[in-house]
Formats: structure tokens, sequence, C-alpha cells
């Protein structure tokens, strides 16, 4: 299986923060245990109420397109055969105003819009330098919704 913007292009630098997100294979997103707060990207500390009580849940893995745009100018080289691609913000059923970044795929860019219900799906890759197994959260339309 190829990724969507090639197997040539950057892959997310893993963190501890972040290595659940993008190896699971299930939506990843952080929770505050003390007052509920969904964050994405993971971090140390509660964005709604500064604890340092956070862990991890998954989620049911759709969402809504809220943003995206039309990449037609290939801003790095290993892009220059996947224009037009899109890159939207989805807001992530299960965790209320928490959003995430992601390609929306198995879908003719002009087919995006704003509104449209999307499903997770994983583009799967191993780091060369770490050979980490990475688990990428793509978007494809949820025709199910
Ligand atoms: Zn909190």
């Amino acid at each position: 299986m190829s990724r969507t913007l090639g197997d040539d292009f950057i892959l997310p630098r893993l963190t501890p923060n972040n290595t659940p997100f993008f190896t699971a294979g299930t939506i990843q997103i952080q929770f505050c245990e003390d007052c509920g707060h969904a964050q994405h990207p993971p971090d140390e500390i509660c964005y709604g109420c500064q604890g340092t009580n956070l862990s991890f849940a998954s989620c049911p893995g759709t969402g809504r397109v809220e943003s995206f745009a039309r990449v037609h100018h290939p801003v790095h080289p290993a892009l220059k055969d996947h224009v037009p691609y899109v890159i939207a913000i989805i807001s992530v059923d299960g965790a209320p105003g928490c959003s995430v970044q992601g390609n929306v795929i198995h879908c003719p860019p002009d087919r995006v819009r704003i509104g449209q219900r999307v499903r997770a799906v994983f583009e799967e890759a191993v780091d060369p330098d770490t050979k980490q197994e990475l688990r990428i959260p793509q978007w494809e339309p949820d025709d199910d919704a």
C-alpha cells in the first residue's frame, strides 16, 4: 500500500505525546481526567484546567470536515506527482471541540465539502530510521452517514 502523498514524503516524527495518534490504528485523542477537556495535538498539560492528569481514549473514527484546502502547488519535491490533494480540518466525533488535520482521500478533490461526513482510514508506514510502525490517520467520505 502506498501513501496518499507518496512513500517518499516526510513521516511524522514520533514523540511520547503523539505516538498513540500516529501508531494505534484508531483515532486516539488526549483527554483530561480532571476536567474532561479533549485536545489535539496532545501536550503535557490540559489547555482547559492546566492539570497534568491526561490520558488517551479511542474515538469512534468518524468526523466532519470543518475546513479544507485543495493544494495544487507541490510545496515539497516529493509532492510533485500527487497534486491536487486536499488537506482538511476534521472535527472528531466523541471529542467535543477537538479537531485534527489530515488528508481527505478516496474522493475527487473537487468533491470535498465543508460539513461532509468522513471516517478515518490508516496509512501504514515504517520509519526508516527508527523502524517504528506508523498508522497515519487519513479521512475518506463516510457514505454510511
Ligand atoms: Zn483539564
